[in-house]
């Protein structure tokens, strides 16, 4: 196992699968940068299955345990089932999706040997799924989708990014419709990712604000610190929150994430990433890019949530590296 300056390990990869997306988000995509003279990524300038497979085989020599495939929209890229087969039987393999797509993939994606989704819905009603998304996608679209996982027995997370006046209601909403049916509901504090945003403090609703107002929460004991999300309960279901603004968690951050074009990048706020494209495209193998690896993670000394406002860097687009 290696560890970097502060002595975290590297146990976690998120795997963009592509800078694309089929929502524009207005915290993560919004359509006044992303829009049709967007320069995305070219096909050839995305990492292939094999790629990706052989940069997760190098980071299992490291110590890594789990991966999280995500993007982007990870359910655009052809065939992702294909890729699932390839690293299913090394490692833990999980998803983070918008969920418009389950309906037309959740078979081939049961099939592959997943079994954890997690399901990012910021409302259940129309308007303000809606307005959330910038889209004219149909609400239904996605909780029927939700509705198949459940009956095909997937293991499913909900993640609610909640942004003051726009979805605090959501909070309730979501909690009454899933409650005791999915492994956990997790509502996130916006983050200040990427450059397009126009992120502001005001519009942050901590962790701490939500679970007054929803009352009688338990907090759980013994969490596991590798985890983002400090877990509650209320009435059964348990109930995450990812405080990464108002508690950063940077001293337990055991996660890299690898952009669509094979960039591994050690914090989410970085500006940079390390070409392993390169080194692969290159004839680097196996063995050639855990090295490369382990001496990036051995420099690692990222801390950006415990610093916020220090810096002031510009940070890579949470679409393009991973979220
Ligand atoms: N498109 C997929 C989805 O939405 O689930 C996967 C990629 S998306 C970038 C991954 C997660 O990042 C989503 O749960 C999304 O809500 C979250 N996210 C994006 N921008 C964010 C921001 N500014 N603050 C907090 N979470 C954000
Ligand atoms: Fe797309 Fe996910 Fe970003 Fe929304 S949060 S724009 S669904 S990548
Ligand atoms: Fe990890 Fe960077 Fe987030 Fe801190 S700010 S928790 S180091 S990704």
């Amino acid at each position: 196992m290696i560890r970097d300056t502060r002595g975290r390990p590297l146990e976690y990869l998120r795997i963009s699968m592509t800078d694309r997306c089929n929502l524009r988000c207005r915290y993560c995509m919004p359509k006044e940068y992303f829009d049709s003279k967007y320069q995305f990524l070219q096909r050839d300038a995305i990492l292939s299955y094999e790629e990706i497979t052989t940069i997760v085989d190098a980071l299992l020599d490291l110590g890594l345990k789990k991966v999280r495939l995500t993007g982007g929209e990870p359910l655009i890229r052809k065939n992702v089932e294909t890729l699932i087969e390839f690293l299913q039987p090394k490692v833990e393999v999980c998803m983070t999706t918008n969920g418009i797509l389950l309906n037309e993939k959740a078979q081939d994606l049961w099939q592959s040997g997943l079994r954890n989704i997690t399901i990012s819905l910021d409302a259940v009603d129309q308007p303000t799924f809606q307005h959330m998304s910038d889209s004219k996608i149909d609400i239904n679209k996605i909780l029927s989708g939700i509705e198949l996982c459940l009956d095909m027995g997937f293991k499913l997370k909900l993640n609610t990014v909640i942004q003051r006046g726009k979805n605090e209601h959501a909070t309730k909403d979501i909690i009454d419709l899933f409650s005791g049916r999915v492994d956990e509901i997790r509502f996130i504090e916006y983050m200040d990712v990427g450059e397009t945003n126009g992120w502001n403090l005001h519009d942050v609703v901590t962790g701490s604000q939500i679970r007054k107002k929803l009352g009688n929460l338990k907090k759980l004991e013994n969490q596991d610190q590798s985890q983002v999300a400090t877990k509650y309960e209320l009435n059964g279901q348990i109930i995450g929150f990812i405080e990464s603004v108002s508690k950063p968690f940077c001293s337990t951050c055991n996660r890299a994430r690898l952009s669509a074009d094979g960039h591994l990048y050690t914090c989410l706020f970085a500006s940079k990433g390390n070409d392993l494209k390169s080194l692969l495209r290159m004839g680097a193998n196996q063995n050639e890019i855990s090295k490369a690896v382990k001496t990036i993670w051995s420099k690692r000394s990222d801390a950006y949530s415990e610093q916020r406002g220090e810096e002031s860097k510009p940070k890579v687009e949470m679409s393009f590296i991973g979220g």
